[in-house]
């Protein structure tokens, strides 16, 4: 078998289900599903065991709500050499507040030293804690504390302001930011897979670092906030290759959801997932006892795989993926690789196979356009140029000459 494994599984389940929905309500894709998603604390995601069980007995009950996770202002932006002004990322993230995106990654809790362009992640907490930015559906903000000392950071800016965010005990409100809503806040670790990642990434084994993150996990639970878990290079390592040991990666998953983890994002750091490798992954995940709704892919552009592997864990019943509006991002150790899938390219994808994002594709275009002119970068969302462009053609008086929105 090649490096990248034999491709011996279609979405079939996918595709009958797409021609199924197109048939009774068209895809629209000019963002006209603007459904708000019932919120994500909310356990009703299909998962492949429900569609297993019903497929025997009657139609196959299809939830075709999916979550995006927009990582752009923090993992997209993070490993930027040049500063980026606090202003330009309190505004990305307003606009991207208004788009139906549930979860917003927002900034980073860890040393100024190792990762500068986070420094000023109290500051954005505090801005969207004061001013919580108006949105058509309530938000949670997600920032990675990856210690104790970060989640103390956090902690010490959230006790000045106990009324500003939701918990988990208190039940989460669907009124938005306009109608007096207050934010979710939610805390992220990462953790790898690989014990060469770990090492360069985190400066300790995986197991020291799950020991690390046990304290956070149940610091933050104890507070009532919501925990993500990040698994970095569970489909390829820039140090080990190909072979990550998809076995480890369960272990490590199952080992952050009894510390008390609500979800695990499997990140492809590298961009060197293929759909078999990924599907070999889910499967094991699965076998292991971990369940769908408590997984969420994080893919990367790198080989211009992602949206195959998204397709490949969408038929799996995954319906939580990462993406960054513009393609921000990057894998600090492959330079000049293209970073995350892009927004525009999830909520496009999506909605060609009659998912329901709740994202308006058109403004999320236009926030990819910006910010990467903002930040001197190339637009790296292919749909996102095709949006612009077939607006330019469309209706050349609302646009630049770049094809920007004139606003
Ligand atoms: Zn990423």
């Amino acid at each position: 078998m090649s490096r990248f494994g034999s491709l011996q599984v279609l979405p079939r389940q996918l595709l009958r289900t797409s021609v199924h929905r197109r048939a009774a309500a068209p895809v629209s894709l000019q963002g006209a599903h603007r459904t708000a998603i019932n919120n994500s604390s909310s356990r009703s995601y299909a998962t492949s065991s429900n569609q297993r069980s019903s497929e025997s007995t009657q139609q196959p009950k299809f939830d075709n709500r999916v979550k995006i996770v927009e990582v752009g202002p923090r993992d997209g932006l993070q490993n930027e050499k040049k500063s980026i002004p606090l202003a330009t990322k309190i505004e990305l993230i307003e606009r991207l507040a208004k788009t139906g995106l549930q979860t917003i990654e927002a900034g980073a809790f860890v040393s100024p030293k190792w990762v500068p362009q986070m420094a000023n992640s109290s500051e954005i907490l505090e801005h969207l804690l004061k001013t919580p930015p108006p949105s058509p559906v309530p938000l949670t903000y997600s920032f990675l504390a990856p210690n104790t000392k970060g989640l103390d950071s956090a902690f010490s800016l959230l006790s000045q302001y106990p009324k500003a965010f939701e918990t988990e005990t208190a039940g989460r409100s669907s009124k938005v930011a306009q109608e007096g809503g207050k934010p979710a806040l939610e805390i992220a670790v990462f953790a790898a897979a690989t014990e060469s990642f770990s090492q360069k990434n985190l400066n300790c084994s995986i197991d020291t670092s799950l020991t690390r993150f046990k304290d956070v996990i149940q610091q933050a639970k104890a507070a009532n906030l919501r925990v993500r878990a990040y698994i970095s290079v569970v489909l390829g390592c820039p140090f080990e290759g190909y072979d990550v040991d998809p076995h480890r990666v369960a272990s490590i998953a199952t080992t952050l959801l009894e510390m008390g983890a609500d979800e695990i994002s499997l990140g492809d750091t590298t961009g060197m997932g293929t759909a078999p490798r990924t599907k070999e992954l889910l499967s094991c995940l699965s076998s292991a006892g971990i369940r769908n709704e408590d997984l969420a892919m994080h893919f990367h552009d790198t080989y211009g795989q992602a949206l195959v592997n998204t397709a490949v864990a969408l038929e799996h019943g995954i319906r939580t993926f990462d993406s960054s509006v513009g393609g921000l991002g990057g894998c600090p150790y492959s330079p000049g690789a293209t970073g995350n899938v892009a927004t525009e390219n999830v909520v496009y994808f999506m909605e060609s196979l009659g998912m329901d994002t709740g994202v308006d594709l058109d403004r999320v275009a236009d926030i990819g356009h910006w910010i990467t002119r903002e930040i001197g970068k190339a637009n790296d969302s292919a749909v996102g140029k095709a949006v612009l462009g077939a607006r330019t053609r469309e209706r050349p008086e609302d646009v630049d000459d770049k094809g920007a929105p004139l606003t």
